[in-house]
């Protein structure tokens, strides 16, 4: 980029919007995967206009735009592989209308996820998605992502609440996709096709979401296992008794002694595994379910089962599901997280096939996770200098996508492709589905400049 490209961004956002100075570039140009490349500026959008002008001034001179969000992405969609501009869109954090009547928020596609709840929640309202990252993740990066949480199993991910949104096109065009209504379906599901986009197809600036009433009542449980199979019947047999709990989280030994380590969630040091478990709803049926919950871990020899009698107990409970990454960060010097996920019932079979991997390659592996949506994060506890470790986990991480396959499962339940997967996608959906990926991708964005490298290739 020339002085002129950089007046003509100063222009649109103002100079103390655009940074271009090489000690500023350090911090946009890595997320939270192992991607990394420094972009040659950044500019912080407030205005949707803003965002439109900034793709047509790109296209007329040919340089690619990496939307970021807060950057916490665990496969490097943030990441700017071609260097160009770095879009943050973070200081869009405008709460545009509460429509409690129809349960539905618009707000700025740069809000924080968690700063929903406290405004939403003065109608008895809540938005259910609930990553890991909802204190810092943005709505729009949760919506490229199409992130999920510990709410999943039973209020699904973020796709199952998009509605509408304005949407900057790569070539500038300002579009507005979806609808208010609970049922619309004029034209194609347009809305649908920027969930999980990764930020290639176009800039997400306002979204609507759909809410729901907060349920009444909460009971959380705490199970603790003597071997991980049992643990992960116990998620199939839980399902299979017609239970759905709003929460069934999945902790191994590892990441037990990791998170114990970081911070005293109260979890026994030498339980094999436990599941936290949380059903809610009227009071009467959330208690009901926990019953059934029990009785189907008692089936599989739970060396204890105790409930949280208190709101404390039940945040000390989650905080440690909600610690377990960072937890596991102070193991090694680096971690390697993947989101491989298969249907419930082949659960067992992950976790076994895992802890093989892992021991076939001699690698230190964490497991924990959305056990009740079957996604699990196996992550492998490493030291990247160590070129041979490095090898073996390279090899191990091909073999356990391979085995998700192989189980009708997915390379990826929630973190997306962006850098880090794109090789293995190919063997997920084939040659056929990468050339229509293609394809969608040169409708919208027939020059290749926003974020391009992500996901596959371009021919
Ligand atoms: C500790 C930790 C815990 C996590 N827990 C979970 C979890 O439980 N579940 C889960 O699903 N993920 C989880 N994640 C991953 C991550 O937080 C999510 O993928 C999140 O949705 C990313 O949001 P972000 O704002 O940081 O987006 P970024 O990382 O900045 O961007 C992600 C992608 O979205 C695109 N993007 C961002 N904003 C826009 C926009 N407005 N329009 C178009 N494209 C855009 C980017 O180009 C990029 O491709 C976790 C991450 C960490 C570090």
């Amino acid at each position: 980029m020339n002085r002129n490209h950089i007046t003509e961004l100063e222009t649109i956002f103002g100079q103390e919007l655009v940074l271009t100075e090489p000690e500023d570039m350090i911090a946009y140009s890595y997320d939270a995967s192992h991607a990394e490349n420094s972009p040659e500026a950044v500019v912080f959008a407030t205005t949707t206009q803003q965002v439109s002008e900034l793709m047509k001034f790109a296209y007329r001179e040919h340089i690619a735009v990496t939307p970021r969000g807060q950057g916490s992405g665990l496969s490097g969609g943030s990441v700017p592989l071609a260097g160009g501009i770095v879009l943050t869109m973070d200081k869009m954090q405008s709460i545009i209308e509460f429509d409690p009547a129809n349960r539905l928020i618009t707000v700025e596609a740069g809000m924080t996820t968690s700063d929903i709840d406290p405004v939403v929640a003065e109608e008895n309202l809540f938005y259910p998605p609930d990553p890991g990252s909802v204190t810092f993740s943005t709505i729009g990066g949760n919506i490229a992502e199409n992130a999920g949480g510990l709410r999943g199993l039973k209020y699904g991910v973020t796709k199952d609440y998009v509605k509408m949104m304005k949407v900057v096109l790569p070539r500038g065009e300002i579009v507005t996709l979806g609808n208010k209504c609970v049922k619309h379906v004029a034209g194609f599901n347009m809305e649908g096709i920027f969930v999980g986009s990764e930020g290639m197809l176009g800039i997400m600036t306002e979204v609507t979401l759909a809410l729901l009433p907060i349920p009444e009542h909460h009971e959380s449980a705490l199970a603790i296992f003597d071997t991980l199979e049992s643990a992960a019947q116990s998620v199939s047999d839980i399902i299979a008794a017609g239970v759905t709990p709003s929460t069934m989280e999945f902790i191994d030994n590892i990441t037990i002694n990791a998170i114990q380590n970081f911070q005293d969630c109260g979890l026994p040091l030498d339980a094999e595994a436990v599941l936290l478990i949380e059903t809610d709803g009227e009071k009467h049926s959330a208690i009901l379910e926990m019953a059934k919950v029990e009785t189907a871990v008692r089936k599989n020899n739970v060396r204890e089962f105790s409930r949280a009698e208190s709101a404390k107990e039940r945040d000390l409970l989650f905080s440690g599901r909600r610690v377990a990454l960072n937890a596991l960060a102070n193991v090694k010097p680096n971690l390697i997280l993947e989101d491989a996920t298969v249907p419930r019932s082949r659960l067992p079979e992950m976790v076994s096939g895992i802890v093989k991997i892992a021991a076939e390659h001699d690698l230190q592996v964490g497991i924990f996770g959305h056990a009740g949506d079957g996604n699990l994060h196996p992550t492998f506890l490493i030291d990247m200098q160590d070129a041979d470790e490095m090898a073996r986990t390279e090899k191990a991480v091909e073999e356990l996508f391979q085995l998700a396959i192989d189980l009708e499962g997915t390379i990826s339940g929630e973190h997306g492709i962006g850098v880090e997967k794109k090789p293995f996608l190919k063997n997920q959906i084939g040659a056929e589905g990468i050339r229509l990926l293609q394809d969608i991708k040169k409708t919208f964005d027939p020059e290749n400049l926003l974020n391009p490298g992500k996901m596959f290739d371009m021919d």
